[in-house]
């Protein structure tokens, strides 16, 4: 027990996590082990995972499955290098994966997490255009509101209300539409896409391409918009001969109801990128694909080679597990267990709008959302959802969901029932000068 408190205290003390001060370190749960949706903590109470833990593990915690792939390529070889030698789980896991991505996509490069598969989608572009002669096409465009991930490139793109302002002097400068203000299932106003229109008539000769989250933006806003937008924006990318880069980082492997949310608008990408549940929440992997032109044309290019090279590229176990974890979501009924959870989603959350503290609630597919009117105290509902037996970590005004696609129906009642219970606290904060949205 004395052991026991001091590592708490050593976590408190040494640990950095994620976006938290380490010298007033935010309330941790300490999880000894998961199973299923289930968190179980260390003094034997669990928590059901209404998140799938950062939206990765999307058939529950400890799969029989994915522990058995883990366990299998363990015992085989857990890494070699990628440079000169190749092996089983990459090339399984790329045959899974161009099975299943959006048309046209060919060629694949693994790398380490979503924030490095955006940098080498980003550099992709920048290296087809010296290709083509035309370095000066250097600059990406994207909507506001959008969320890319931590790494310089990936900053830059992401909403310039959020870390733009700590690292301005280092950041490139991009250019940003407004967010797309028309929603998945409303009638579509032509007029959403104008000004994306006028910064591309007017830009396209120094854009390296156009990088966006499709249909759903996560952590920058958990917002839904028109796949109409999609669609003119994939046409004004053809006419203005700019690549066009989707992040599915978040939205793949069916998150949306379609295994990928650019098949809601029917379009295709230049270059995607993927990551989050690839491995199904079990290690990190992430990869980014683009067609046969983008790759041919960098290949002509000085140097004619891609540069970029983790060292964990296609990790074995991480492409075993990911590949155990596609064929898992496969052999499952993805799209019925998917539309069930929107179904429920939306019938229970529903009655949340009522509350005069909420300002909307929206749900597509496994993703349900409250936004609340204020900035709420995350601390005190920390506790909140932890004696409602629910792991949820609502941030900045929105509380939202997405759990495991194998939850069951009274476990998913009793996330509904501990977020629209939240709603109705309006545990409410004035939120420090920045205000920031932290996920
Ligand atoms: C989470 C996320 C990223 C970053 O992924 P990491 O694995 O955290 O680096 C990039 N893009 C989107 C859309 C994301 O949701």
């Amino acid at each position: 027990m004395i052991y026991s408190n001091d590592h708490a205290a050593f976590d408190r003390q040494h640990l950095w996590h994620p976006y938290a001060s380490v010298t007033k370190p935010p309330p941790v749960h300490w999880i000894e082990s998961a199973s299923g949706v289930r968190l179980r903590l260390r003094d034997g109470r669990e928590l059901i995972d209404g998140v799938s833990s950062w939206w990765s593990a999307i058939h529950g915690h400890s799969h029989s499955a994915l522990t058995a792939a883990l366990r299998v390529q363990g015992e085989k070889m857990a890494h070699v290098m990628f440079g000169g030698l190749t092996h089983g789980p990459a090339i399984e896991l790329g045959r899974l994966l161009l099975d299943i991505a959006p048309a046209g996509l060919e060629k694949i490069f693994y790398c380490d997490s979503g924030s490095v598969a955006v940098e080498v989608a980003m550099k992709m572009a920048l290296q087809y255009q010296q290709a083509r002669r035309q370095s000066e096409k250097c600059r990406f465009l994207t909507v506001r509101g959008g969320y890319h991930g931590d790494t310089f490139l990936a900053m830059s793109v992401c909403d310039p209300a959020g870390m733009h302002t700590l690292f301005s002097r280092v950041l490139p400068e991009q250019l940003f539409a407004p967010r797309p203000q028309c929603r998945f299932g409303e009638h579509w106003q032509p007029d959403d896409s104008a000004e994306l229109a006028a910064l591309l008539a007017k830009h396209h000769a120094e854009l390296a391409a156009v990088i966006i989250e499709p249909i759903f933006q996560g952590a920058g806003g958990m917002w839904f918009y028109h796949p109409q937008y999609l669609r003119e924006l994939r046409q004004l990318c053809d006419r203005f001969d700019v690549p066009l880069i989707f992040d599915e980082v978040a939205t793949g492997f069916a998150r949306t109801g379609k295994m990928f949310a650019a098949e809601h608008a029917g379009v295709s990408p230049d270059i995607c990128c993927i990551g989050k549940a690839l491995t199904g929440g079990c290690l990190t992997l992430a990869a980014t694909l683009c067609t046969a032109k983008i790759a041919q044309t960098i290949s002509q290019g000085i140097p004619g080679l891609f540069m970029h090279g983790p060292t964990f590229m296609a990790n074995p176990l991480a492409c075993a597990v990911a590949a155990a974890s596609i064929k898992l979501l496969l052999n499952s009924n993805w799209q019925e267990n998917v539309a069930a959870i929107e179904r429920q989603l939306r019938h229970e959350l529903e009655p949340a709008r009522n509350l005069a503290s909420v300002a909307d609630v929206r749900v597509l597919g496994a993703i349900g959302v409250i936004e609340m009117r204020q900035p709420m105290d995350t601390a005190a509902l920390q506790q909140f959802f932890a004696d409602q037996g629910v792991w949820l970590r609502p941030f900045g005004r929105l509380i939202y969901l997405m759990p495991p696609y194998i939850i069951s129906t009274s476990d998913l009642t009793q996330l509904t029932a501990a977020a629209c219970g939240a709603a109705r606290l309006q545990a409410v904060v004035s939120n420090g000068a920045q205000g920031w949205a932290i996920p």
